[in-house]
């Protein structure tokens, strides 16, 4: 086995928590990450450091702080305004190999899937890609990632016990981001920056920011399955009507009857709402293990051995034809009256 480029015995006794952001603002998934890192760190007595690239993202250091950071790594330049990774992963190398944290984790986001595969390569260590959890395998300290896969119903404990750092990404939605705390103060630590227009193969032509929705944090999530048959639009009506997103399970996305940024699940993304209502929707443990952290769920499906009802706190079972334009109609009029009660 080839051996990662710094050793256990070298390590030191921090994890570093990569801190995407763009326009001035971090990534929820760095924030979330930062708070899970504290908790890790804090079990473990190490330190939390956070690894900040960018363009005039001084301030934004500062803030990592309030977000449970002790300290921040900081590479500030022009020519790291956008995430290339011609820039970007030969510094993030140089800071972690002076820095040899225990722990790197980065969100599992384009560009830190990106960043994350071409820093494991170099610093020859294992990658952890798309955990849904971390925690710690005590008392030895060693990171246990989480991760659905084999395309499967497994989930896998995985440790790396030889190789540094433990480098692992997380999908975003999955941990909370801790309070602020203003008071909060740390370290910046500048990192030596050697670089130059022709160092940057990429060119960027255009920018173009997606309007995408970001389904892991909404209160109310409205999913509909294959049995929907493709009626999105009664789930859109409904979803308007309780403040919510619409979200779906693989087939009707691999159908093109809703964009594939509303998928949820292992290969989608991972929600945590406050009401999950599931329309004609088995429950597949594919979908599943993206509403598991759903407060309440609410499932109809006309199959009554539907596995989807085990994992639901409310049982419909009957048509959706039939059901969700009563429901609607049942909204409506108690919205209305609600209205007339105000008034
Ligand atoms: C590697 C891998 C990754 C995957 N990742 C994901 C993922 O991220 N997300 C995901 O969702 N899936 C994923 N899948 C697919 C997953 O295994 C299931 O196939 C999928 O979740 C099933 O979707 P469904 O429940 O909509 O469809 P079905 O399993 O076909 O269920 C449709 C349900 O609708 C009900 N129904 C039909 N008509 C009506 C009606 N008129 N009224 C009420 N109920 C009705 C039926 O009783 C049935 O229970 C993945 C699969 C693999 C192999």
């Amino acid at each position: 086995m080839v051996a990662s480029k710094y050793s256990i015995d070298e390590e030191n006794k921090s994890i570093w928590v990569y801190l995407e952001h763009e326009a001035g603002i971090f990534e929820n998934v760095s924030l979330e990450l930062l708070g899970k890192g504290r908790e890790l760190a804090n079990q473990l007595g190490w330190s939390l450091t956070g690894l900040l690239l960018g363009r005039e993202v001084f301030e934004l250091a500062k803030s990592a702080f309030t977000y449970g950071a002790d300290e921040v790594w900081l590479a500030d330049h022009p020519l790291l305004e956008y995430f290339t990774i011609d820039a970007y992963a030969p510094l993030a190398y140089q800071a972690l190999i002076q820095g040899k944290p225990g722990v790197f984790l980065l969100g599992a986001t384009p560009n830190g899937r990106d960043l994350a595969g071409s820093l494991a390569v170099r610093l020859r260590t294992g990658l952890n890609a798309d955990c849904t959890g971390l925690k710690l395998s005590m008392p030895d300290g060693v990171l246990v990632s989480e991760v659905s896969g084999f395309g499967g119903g497994i989930l896998a404990l995985i440790e790396m016990r030889t190789h540094r750092p433990q480098m692992a990404t997380v999908r975003p939605g999955v941990f909370a981001p801790l309070e602020p705390d203003y008071r909060r103060q740390g370290r910046i630590v500048h990192i030596p920056i050697d670089l130059s227009p022709g160092f940057i193969q990429t060119r960027i032509i255009e920018r173009v920011i997606g309007k995408g929705v970001d389904l892991t944090h909404n209160p109310v999530i409205v999913a509909g399955g294959r049995g929907m048959e493709g009626n999105f639009q009664i789930l859109q009506e409904l979803a308007g009507l309780l403040g919510g997103e619409i979200g779906a399970t693989r087939p009707p996305v691999d159908d093109g009857f809703i964009d594939r940024e509303r998928q949820i699940g292992q290969t989608g993304v991972v929600c945590s709402p406050k009401l999950a209502l599931c329309c004609g929707i088995s429950g597949a443990f594919h979908f599943l293990v993206g509403i598991e952290k759903a407060t309440t769920v609410i499932a109809i499906n006309s199959d009554p051995e539907a596995p989807i009802f085990e994992a639901s706190d409310y049982c419909v079972i009957g048509d959706i034809s039939q059901i969700l334009p009563h429901l609607i109609e049942t909204i409506r009029e108690t919205q209305k009256d609600s209205q007339a009660l105000k008034i």
